[in-house]
């Protein structure tokens, strides 16, 4: 691109076009990748997708006409997802990762002059997406089990009249589960949608999918992700499952085409192997109990987890010099010590077994 040159023929450079005054106030979420053997810090799965998904889908991407847009309502995926769920196609919503599933609900749902509602520590990015689209968050505070005791969560939904609630169950970073009575009791205290975001839910064995049934379930939003359980993080596909109003609602904000053609057929596919898929996160779910019954013989206190990740806190020894020295050891987990309400605290994704024992090894080496 050319500049524009001043009579004097000195090139003209305007000043900077300021960001958005409020951007610069949000830092950005990231979990900082460090060049390391063993990384135990973005709970990705440890294994690839299963090896028939890899041939089926070459054969689907043979069939896929790329000169095309995709569907723009993702039809044949929707229709499969429908069914995994027993639920209509109308009441799914697919998305770019989930994360842009939250970020549809906050477009529709928040903006200026509304509030949504997230209890810390959890997610960050549900406060973070509130506050780039523009909604006012208000925070509560869980209990030291990581749960929300019912008198805060009648406080805050009682002062906040939020048009967003968010709950994550499991809870990310702390691996716990949220009582679905606070999920039932936040449908009837507040008048907007409730977002129980699963992300980590198959590897829990619950789904709070069923409270839709229940009272006020027409404004209960389950939103869940291939990128965990799935073993799919680079596909990047999420989805809600909600009414079809709400449906519609998010389908107005989101981008045309957001679901490009490919990530529609390879998540269709992967459906085809909810089987095995299965097998690997019962195989995840116990080397996580493997992994916990090995701290629990370490000065460390930790949360009992239903996801495939670990929070812990070492007793004796400041948390971010615990995970300095992990990554001395080329052993990377995330870092959480300074995040407000987990003082100290680093958080493990279940890696597989060689990855744990590389952890926990080098763990005893630090606590020692
Ligand atoms: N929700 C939770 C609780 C998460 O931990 C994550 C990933 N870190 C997401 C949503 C987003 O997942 P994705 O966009 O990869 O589907």
């Amino acid at each position: 691109m050319t500049r524009p040159v001043t009579a004097a023929g000195a090139t003209a450079v305007s000043a900077p076009v300021p960001v958005r005054e409020d951007l610069g106030r949000l830092s950005g979420y990231h979990s900082p990748q460090v060049d390391v053997q063993v990384r135990l810090n973005t709970n990705e799965s440890p294994l690839p997708p299963p090896p028939g998904w890899t041939e089926a889908l070459q054969k689907a991407v043979a069939e896929i006409p790329f000169n095309r847009y995709p569907d723009r309502q993702a039809n044949r995926l929707r229709a499969a997802l429908a069914d995994h769920h027993g639920v209509t196609v109308d009441e799914v919503f697919c998305a770019n990762g989930s994360n842009e599933v939250l970020q549809c609900l906050l477009l529709a749902y928040g903006g200026p002059g509304r509030t949504s509602v997230a209890f810390e520590p959890t997610y960050a990015l549900h406060s973070h997406i509130a506050r780039l689209t523009g909604t006012g968050v208000v925070q509560g505070n869980r209990a030291a089990d990581f749960t929300v005791d019912p008198r805060e969560l009648r406080r805050v939904l009682g002062e906040a009249e939020a048009t967003v609630t968010f709950f994550c169950s499991p809870n990310n970073p702390t691996g716990t589960l949220e009582p679905y009575a606070n999920v039932e009791a936040a449908l009837a205290l507040s008048g907007g949608l409730v977002v129980v975001d699963e992300a980590y839910g198959p590897f829990s064995g619950r789904s709070a999918v069923a409270l839709r049934d229940g009272p006020y379930g027409d404004r209960l939003v389950v939103v869940t992700s291939f990128s965990k359980t799935w073993s799919l993080a680079g596909l990047r596909l999420g989805y809600a499952i909600a009414t079809p109003a709400v449906v519609e609602a998010l389908e107005s904000v989101a981008l045309p085409y957001h679901v490009d053609a490919f990530t529609q057929e390879a998540g269709r596919v992967a459906l085809g192997f909810a089987g095995e898929v299965q097998e690997r996160v019962q195989s995840i779910v116990q080397d996580r109990e493997r992994m916990q019954q090995r701290l629990a013989r370490l000065p460390v206190d930790q949360w009992p987890s239903q996801a495939n990740f670990v929070l812990f806190r070492p007793l004796h020894k400041d948390g971010h010099e615990v995970w300095q020295q992990l990554v001395e050891r080329s052993v990377l987990v995330r870092d959480t010590s300074g995040w407000p309400g987990l003082e100290g605290c680093l958080r493990v994704t279940v890696g597989s077994p060689e990855e744990n024992d590389r952890f926990v090894s080098a763990l005893e080496e630090v606590l020692r």
